[in-house]
């Protein structure tokens, strides 16, 4: 289990000690580095690194970053809001030491996910990962709830020689095709011993649908170790495809038209150490309480968009008839609702039951997605929240009648939209707090403005090699 409990100026009880012990070891094992990683509102995965020796000292006071970082844009520009963006201030960034791994594709490194605490020892109203770790708490002490989630990771691989920012797909073969892991065989077998090798629970790695994309995707963990690992399955991709001459993207979109790279969540709510997807008396064996949940999510759906498919890029992706589930409908194994109820196989089900939420892609800071998810299924959940009838087969082939008469919404079809959807949630935006959210806002209005005029293909260059 993660540790909930927030970073305090001097260390918790035993981090100086622990991490003294930890930097030893790690010198004995040639680990030279570790890599203090976060995920900014733009959903870039942002570092600072520390000498293996620094790392007690890095427990117990933290490392300086600023906060402006909170505001940046994917192309490293800044925007403001009344209290971020500003070039003052510090922030300590605080290596979490249980999920410090030393990093297999990346010899000399460790690597830690960080919390963000002031300069005075207080909780960043910016920081996602103090967020998600308060949120989870709190559903722990007001529902007797806890979660667990998984991240799936699709991204694409380049020829790493290709030229400029061109994108050139390192394989020929088909989907799912034996011809593509056959040509990416060394790459991805070596992709299987550093997540083995770095604790990762891999469960699939298959070549995907569009040129060039794979797909991996990893055992559910609670939903703050879950996000660090997402970020981790990622360096970890990155670093053994440069060791093979190969560029990655996990952009939405490399190319502006076609299937995207998208970042599914997979959540399930337990109480007691029960699922309460599976063994109850609603639909497909989900709980009174499961299904809640679910229409939770589903009514926050189009608001939930501005974090979940935060860049424009998300947009050329978020297309009907690519399994991107643009419908604010939900099905059993249905592959274009953008909820997917997976029951598991008989015999697996009180484990396996989950909900897959489609219409998330890896541009999602994944803190704030997943802790927007789960506050959007407890806000279902308070309120008994009935979960409309199911939609089976392709929403985008329902006539309008029908649509409306099942509340099948299409998602926000750009960023604007969903900028005004996020604008117009109260609850989601209050569970943020007002620094997050704004910061949320001003961040999609800065990348909005960054392509302003663009078409769909500038628009996927521009972001193909930042996520
Ligand atoms: N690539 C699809 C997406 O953009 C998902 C394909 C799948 O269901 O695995 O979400
Ligand atoms: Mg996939």
């Amino acid at each position: 289990m993660t540790t909930l409990a927030d970073p305090v100026p001097g260390g918790r009880p035993g981090d100086v000690e622990r991490a003294t012990a930890l930097s030893g070891e790690l010198a004995g094992r040639g680990v030279h580095g570790v890599v203090l990683a976060y995920v900014d509102t733009a959903g870039i995965a942002r570092v600072k690194t520390v000498p293996t020796a620094r790392l007690p000292s890095a427990a117990a006071w933290g490392v300086g970053m600023s906060p402006v970082f909170d505001t940046f844009l994917a192309d490293d520009s800044v925007v403001a809001t009344d209290v971020l963006g500003s070039p003052d201030g510090d922030l300590r960034l605080y290596p979490d030491l249980d999920r410090l791994v030393v990093l297999a594709g990346q010899p000399g490194w460790a690597w830690a996910p960080v919390d963000r605490i002031t300069q005075d020892g207080d909780r960043h109203p910016g920081c996602t990962r103090t967020l998600l770790r308060r949120i989870v708490t709190e559903a722990a002490e007001r529902h007797g709830l806890t979660f667990e989630a998984a991240i799936e990771v699709e991204w694409t691989v380049g020829q790493g020689d290709a030229p400029g920012d061109g994108f050139v797909p390192a394989t020929t073969g088909p989907a799912y095709g034996a011809t593509r892991q056959v040509e990416l065989g060394d790459y991805t077998a070596e992709l299987l011993a550093a997540c083995a090798a770095q604790g990762i629970e891999v469960e699939q790695v298959h070549p995907e649908y569009a040129p060039g994309q794979f797909e991996i995707s990893v055992g559910a963990l609670d939903p703050v170790a879950a996000a660090d690992r997402s970020v981790l399955v990622r360096q970890t991709v990155r670093a053994v495809a440069g060791r093979h001459g190969l560029r990655v993207s996990f952009a939405p979109a490399v190319v502006g038209r076609g299937v995207g790279n998208g970042g599914h969540v997979h959540l399930s709510a337990w109480r007691d150490g029960t699922n309460l997807h599976s063994g109850g008396p609603g639909r497909y064996g989900m709980t009174a309480e499961a299904e809640s949940f679910t229409a939770g999510i589903l009514a926050h759906l189009p608001a939930l968009t501005a974090v979940t498919a935060p860049s424009p890029a998300s947009y050329l992706r978020l297309r009907p008839s690519q399994w991107a589930g643009v419908f604010t409908a939900w099905g059993r194994e249905t592959r274009e609702t953008a909820l997917r109820v997976v029951t598991g196989t008989a015999g697996l089900r009180d484990r396996a039951a989950n909900l897959e939420i489609k219409p998330v892609d890896l541009a999602a800071n994944p803190y704030l997605a997943i802790g927007s998810l789960i506050v959007a299924g407890l806000d279902g959940l308070a309120s008994s929240a009935a979960l409309p009838e199911e939609t089976t087969g392709d929403p985008a082939h329902l006539g309008e009648a029908e649509s409306a008469g099942r509340g099948v919404r299409r998602l926000p079809e750009s960023l604007a939209g969903a900028v005004e959807e996020f604008r117009a949630d109260v609850a989601l935006r209050a569970a943020l707090g007002p620094v997050l959210a704004d910061a949320v806002i001003a961040v999609r209005l800065g990348e909005l403005a960054s392509v302003a005029g663009l078409d769909d293909d500038r628009v996927a260059a521009a972001y193909r090699w930042k996520y």
